[in-house]
């Protein structure tokens, strides 16, 4: 069956290459790299060398790490010790794909690539047109192959319709926030109607979306929440090490004169908070902004890409994972503008420090395997309705901050 299907991959995928040694933030480091049943039996059957290797944790069987290093034992002087020996069949799943995501819709296999690889991030928010299909390299597919296409469509109609969604973020005249927005907005109107009309009216959503776009409801709390929320999802995340993430929140701490009481599992703002983010945002829209627009709406092709949006995901309807994206997206742009604090003459953060910082906060989002906390501090803080979305989306605080930040 397998045979018949066609599989395609994103642009930024065909030219990634993994680091090994090289590496800043390997992938076999502080994760839980889960192995199928099949990969177990493998080992059994072929290789019972391995087992030992095999451990349980984050899931039934995962690849064991070294207690001082965190570093999967398999890894050898920044390369996987299994790949070397034996080759990639006898690598797990996930070991295998990463950072591929592969899902299915309907007869294709789509292949796309997550931001929490230093390397795709590079290659991906860089170049032109990351997310454009060709043919894939890689002919393996995972075992647990999931297929996304809904009942009443089609793969080439299902195809077309989270196309339409990626073209319109890439479009030149659109900022990010613009192209979010107006998604949401038609991404409701989309719940209304039947699937099979999806493909007509999406672009007649997206071209008149502008026109149902409501006057911004600001609140003065919003960036720091969306840093609270990041915190307390780190909080009550499984511990383990993570420098490269621990770099960006030291950075958002200071540039918002802010610190994170993990009793209280809250961000505790200071008198300077205020002026503090009034500050970045004026330098974010004179210097940061404009220059890294482009690079913004690839981060936002991207997820679109990765999720196959609107069809997979967190979330439960295209609406919801419309708005996760959009959180993760001001959480990131956050982390640029508080990195922007570095470089007071208006000069842009080199590349790879805007790499560390996209790449850490996507590498601790895109394992968030519930999102059920992360759902509901998006329902309480308003930002599924639209007014507060954009509000939150425009990221203007220009007035004073309450006492106290929305409880979580
Ligand atoms: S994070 Fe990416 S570049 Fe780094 S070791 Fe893993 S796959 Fe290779």
């Amino acid at each position: 069956m397998l045979a018949m299907r066609t599989l395609r991959s994103i642009a930024a995928l065909e030219q990634f290459e993994c680091l090994g040694s090289a590496c800043e933030d390997t992938c076999c480091k502080g994760w839980g790299m889960q192995l199928t049943a099949e990969t177990v039996e493998r080992y059994r059957t072929h290789a019972p060398e391995l087992l030992d290797a095999i451990t349980s944790g984050e899931a039934q069987h995962i690849m064991r790490r070294d207690a001082q290093t965190d570093h999967c034992v398999k890894l050898e002087a920044g390369w996987c010790g299994i790949h070397r020996a034996y080759g990639t069949d006898f690598l797990g799943d996930a070991c295998n794909f990463f950072p591929r995501s592969t899902r299915s819709l309907g007869d294709d296999v789509v292949m796309s690539a997550s931001l929490s690889c230093p390397e795709v991030v590079r290659l991906a928010l860089w170049h032109e047109n990351p997310v454009a299909l060709g043919d894939a390299r890689e002919q393996r597919v995972p075992y647990g192959l999931k297929d996304y296409l809904p009942e009443s469509l089609d793969t080439q109609q299902a195809y077309a319709v989270h196309r339409i969604f990626i073209d319109y973020m890439l479009r030149e005249d659109l900022t990010a926030e613009d192209a979010l927005m107006h998604s949401a907005i038609s991404a409701d109107a989309l719940a209304s109607i039947a699937m099979t009309d999806w493909i007509e009216a999406l672009p007649f959503y997206l071209r008149t979306a502008s026109g149902r776009v409501p006057q911004p409801e600001v609140q003065p709390s919003d960036a720091f929440n969306l840093l609270n929320m990041l915190c307390v999802l780190i909080a009550l995340s499984k511990p383990t090490s993570r420098p490269r993430l621990d770099h960006t929140l030291m950075d958002m701490y200071s540039a918002l004169a802010v610190h994170f009481d993990a009793q209280q599992l809250s961000i505790m703002i200071s008198e300077q908070s205020s002026a503090s983010y009034a500050n970045l945002y004026d330098r974010w829209e004179r210097y940061g902004n404009q220059a890294l627009q482009p690079m913004l709406k690839r981060w936002c092709a991207m997820q679109y890409s990765v999720q196959l949006f609107p069809y997979a995901g967190h979330g439960s309807n295209a609406r919801e994972r419309l708005n996760l994206i959009a959180v993760r997206y001001a959480i990131t742009r956050l982390g640029l503008m508080c990195l922007m604090m570095h470089y007071p003459d208006g000069t842009l953060p080199p590349q790879e420090a805007q790499i560390r910082v996209v790449q850490s906060i996507a590498r601790f989002m895109d394992h968030l395997s519930d999102p059920t906390t992360l759902l509901s501090m998006v329902h309480h803080l308003g930002w599924m309705h639209n007014a507060r979305l954009r509000g939150m989306l425009q990221g203007g605080l220009r007035i004073q901050l309450p006492d106290a930040l929305c409880a979580i």
